[in-house]
């Protein structure tokens, strides 16, 4: 109610930020661990990363996690490089169905 009259964009442009996150999620990952399937899929915050536009965490029921990421190839292939050197984690690196980042 009390809206100020702020020239609100800055909810936009949020709504707009998460809007194109959502739209990058992919619909499942698949596990490292068995090969499962796995939809429960959360955003992680891609805060300080540069050229990373989103960055996805899958937990299977096994335990295992599966990462997903896009964004800028090299900022891709940088955080990946950043997480293999965890040996806790395996990495899978997967694009979302139907993403158009081809390298050329
Ligand atoms: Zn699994």
């Amino acid at each position: 109610m009390g809206q100020a009259k702020n020239r609100g964009t800055q909810a936009e442009r949020i709504a707009q930020a998460q809007a194109k996150i959502e739209a990058s999620r992919p619909q499942k990952l698949v596990c490292n661990g068995c090969g499962a399937d796995v939809t429960q899929i959360n955003p992680v915050s891609t805060r300080g990363l540069r050229g990373l536009e989103a960055i996805w965490v899958g937990q299977c029921e096994c335990g295992q996690t599966t990462f997903a990421a896009s964004g800028d190839p090299k900022a891709v292939e940088a955080f990946f490089f950043a997480l293999s050197e965890n040996t806790e984690l395996t990495l899978g690196r997967q694009g979302q169905d139907g993403e158009g980042h081809e390298t050329a």
